[in-house]
């Protein structure tokens, strides 16, 4: 493979990370992807329609001085400049739940899973809860929508987000997702899995603090827990269900091959389904990585790639036949 010439700053990444991009990414994207490490993007946000219309607020930001631009794929939902981020935050806008900072990527997932007003939908790893909050939205709360996060603090802070909100349809449990297959199976009929990851595509070279968690080991730990989250989320879903894995990882051994091992435990039980998006920066998933063969409908999973606009993303529908 012809050498990529990295510009300064993006040789601080671990090389063995920049190694392995090389390998994932289509050659000519890998220039931006390693530019979006270090660019500040600007702000996105979603209008909460829960709490507020999208005239109001958007007049109002506009009042107050704030440079809007719509997102053209996405109603409701918007950026301002990097440096209007610190100012967003401080209005009432945001601290009383009429929009919620999103990045552009994560609001991908809720309009992939496209959860319905009187519907069971499981969100399997919640906190924050931009994801939960956005399908609440989705699904005017109407219908059942249970929440679930292992981790005591996110939470809490998961509550707390989903009460600013508005999100009153949202039963939260506070337990490990692993186990929920086996306690309430074929119950749902959406689940979102936004699975604990290992974060490349947040890794941010103006915080260092981002990237240095990150090894090989690392990455292979989360993909062990990945595919029993993932086990429990088909488990979990109503034959005819359909669930979106998703991650913001690029590494093929948290996202292809995770939902390859669950290909190969469920076998026809489940299959992979095409995903229609709005977008040119995306990349069908691998069908091999290293040694490894995935199966041929991995090509219907997606990868976004980071641009100026959005962060990098893992997206694969998933659906249960019995
Ligand atoms: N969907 C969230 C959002 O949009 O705000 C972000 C989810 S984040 C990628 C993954 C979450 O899974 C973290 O909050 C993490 O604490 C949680 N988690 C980790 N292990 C878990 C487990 N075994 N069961 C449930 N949640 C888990």
């Amino acid at each position: 493979m012809r050498p990529v010439e990295l510009p300064p700053a993006e040789t601080s990444l671990p090389d063995l990370f920049v190694k392995r991009l090389q390998e994932i990414l289509p050659q000519q994207r890998l220039h931006d992807c390693l530019q979006s490490f270090t660019h500040p993007r600007a702000t996105s946000f979603r209008v909460n329609t829960l709490k507020a219309a999208d005239p109001e607020v958007i007049s109002g930001l506009r009042a107050d001085g704030f440079l809007l631009s719509r997102v053209d794929w996405r109603s409701g939902t918007y950026c301002v400049p990097p440096e209007q981020r610190r100012a967003l935050t401080d209005t009432r806008f945001f601290n009383e739940g009429m929009i919620y900072i999103q990045d552009l990527s994560s609001v991908l997932a809720p309009m992939v899973l496209d959860p319905q007003p009187g519907e069971r939908i499981l969100d399997l790893a919640a906190a924050p809860g931009g994801k939960t909050l956005q399908m609440a939205a989705m699904m005017e709360n109407l219908g059942e929508l249970s929440a679930v996060e292992s981790v005591k603090s996110r939470y809490f802070r998961l509550k707390a987000n989903l009460e600013r909100g508005g999100a009153t349809m949202v039963r939260t449990y506070l337990k490990d997702g692993r186990a929920v297959g086996a306690q309430v199976p074929a119950r749902f009929d959406r689940v979102l899995l936004d699975a604990p990851c290992s974060s490349e595509a947040r890794f941010n070279l103006n915080d260092p603090k981002s990237l240095t968690h990150w090894s090989l080991k690392k990455v292979q730990e989360s993909a062990r827990k990945q595919k029993r989250l993932l086990d429990s989320a088909i488990r979990s879903l109503k034959p005819g269900g359909t669930l979106v894995y998703c991650t913001c990882s690029f590494s093929p051994e948290e996202n292809e091959q995770v939902v390859d091992s669950q290909i190969r435990r469920h076998g026809d039980a489940v299959a992979v389904l095409p995903i229609a998006l709005p977008l040119s920066n995306l990349q069908p998933g691998l069908l091999k990585w290293g040694k490894r063969a995935y199966a041929e409908q991995l090509r219907h999973a997606v990868r976004v790639l980071p641009d100026a606009a959005m962060r990098g993303f893992f997206l694969c529908r998933i659906m249960r036949n019995r």
